[in-house]
């Protein structure tokens, strides 16, 4: 039986096989007109300027071992999908301990004293269009907005008593890999999806997980993200389906809701019924006993199919520090 893995490497070299030829008639398009434009410039130069007469404006040598253009947006192969969400002053993703405060300069306002120094007698006026430049000054957690959590954020020890890798230290291929997405929009706010349920999920879309598959998880808060209760919104993954999760391989998980486990309003409420300590932040504790990170925050999650894309979400980095902020992207084909 054909695996989806195998499927997709045949669809990649299919389409490389397009894309060489694309390229080779693309090629000999632009050789035929440098060809042309050089008679053409070369003849005029000759009529009008007979000694200085050179191919000037014909279309540059290319150079062995010199790189080709990028691509731009217009001619790529894929589609970008934003899944991070703006860092935005008066945002409901973070509770007020952690919310954004972004103070602007504008292009106006007068440069700081040390730089005027280096300027004397320099008025904004003398400045091309009269102005200087813009710049932000932000004040927020390493948990504000989209952002991913690094193993440190869960615990100072891991089971095995290892120190847990901070933001620093997780290797930068855990942020890349394939898109998986399961659909946890009908689950009721504050429920606690377990293994049994993931697999149901995979079972529906026809997935089997591979080690380094990216797994986002659109819940309900993903559409409640401007409303005032979005922390409260959403279900949660616990530990028996955060280690089901790790067991298989994955080491980046990523969801639309405020937490990777289930809202706090909605375990608070548990464990004052129950006083069982291992309800609270069992997901992002499963991760002591094998490490993994997750993206919390993330957007538009309901515009990516359930699979057949990849995942980018790198994080900024504060030395040592429990998480760092994202601009997670899925890269889907065209
Ligand atoms: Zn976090």
């Amino acid at each position: 039986m054909t695996t989806e893995r195998e499927r997709r490497e045949r669809a990649r070299r299919e389409f490389m096989r397009e894309e060489a030829k694309r390229t080779t008639g693309v090629l000999l398009a632009v050789g035929y007109f440098c060809l042309f434009r050089a008679l053409f410039v070369t003849s005029v130069s000759l009529l009008l300027f007979p000694v200085a007469a050179t191919a000037e404006g014909a279309c540059a040598p290319t150079h062995a071992g010199e790189s080709a253009p990028e691509t731009t947006a217009a001619d790529s192969a894929a589609r970008f999908v934003d899944i991070s969400a703006p860092i935005k002053q008066g945002a409901h993703a973070d509770p007020p301990i952690c919310a954004p405060n972004v103070s602007y300069t504008n292009h106006s306002a007068p440069p700081l004293p040390e730089l005027a120094a280096l300027f004397p007698g320099l008025r904004l006026e003398d400045l091309p269009g009269g102005d200087l430049w813009a710049l932000e000054r932000v004040e927020m957690c390493t948990h504000s907005g989209t952002h991913v959590d690094a193993p440190w954020h869960y615990s100072a020890t891991m089971a095995d008593g290892s120190k847990p890798m901070t933001i620093t230290e997780v290797p930068l291929d855990w942020f890349h890999g394939r898109g998986v997405k399961l659909d946890f929009r009908d689950v009721p706010d504050g429920h606690v999806v377990t293994a049994a349920e993931i697999r149901a999920k995979l079972r529906e879309i026809g997935h089997a997980l591979s080690p380094g598959d990216v797994v986002l998880m659109n819940t309900a808060a993903g559409a409640a993200r401007a409303s005032a209760d979005y922390i409260h919104r959403g279900c949660g993954f616990g530990r028996d389906a955060t280690l089901y999760l790790t067991g298989e391989g994955v080491r980046l998980v990523g969801t639309d809701a405020w937490s990777w486990d289930a809202p706090f309003l909605h375990v608070g409420r548990r464990y004052r019924e129950t006083k069982d300590a291992s309800i609270v932040w069992e997901g992002h504790k499963a991760g002591r006993e094998r490490p993994y990170a997750q993206i919390e925050k993330l957007a538009n999650l309901d515009e990516l199919p359930s699979f057949g894309f990849d995942v980018a979400a790198f994080p900024v980095t504060v030395e040592g520090g429990s998480g760092g902020w994202t601009r997670a992207v899925a890269i889907l084909d065209r």
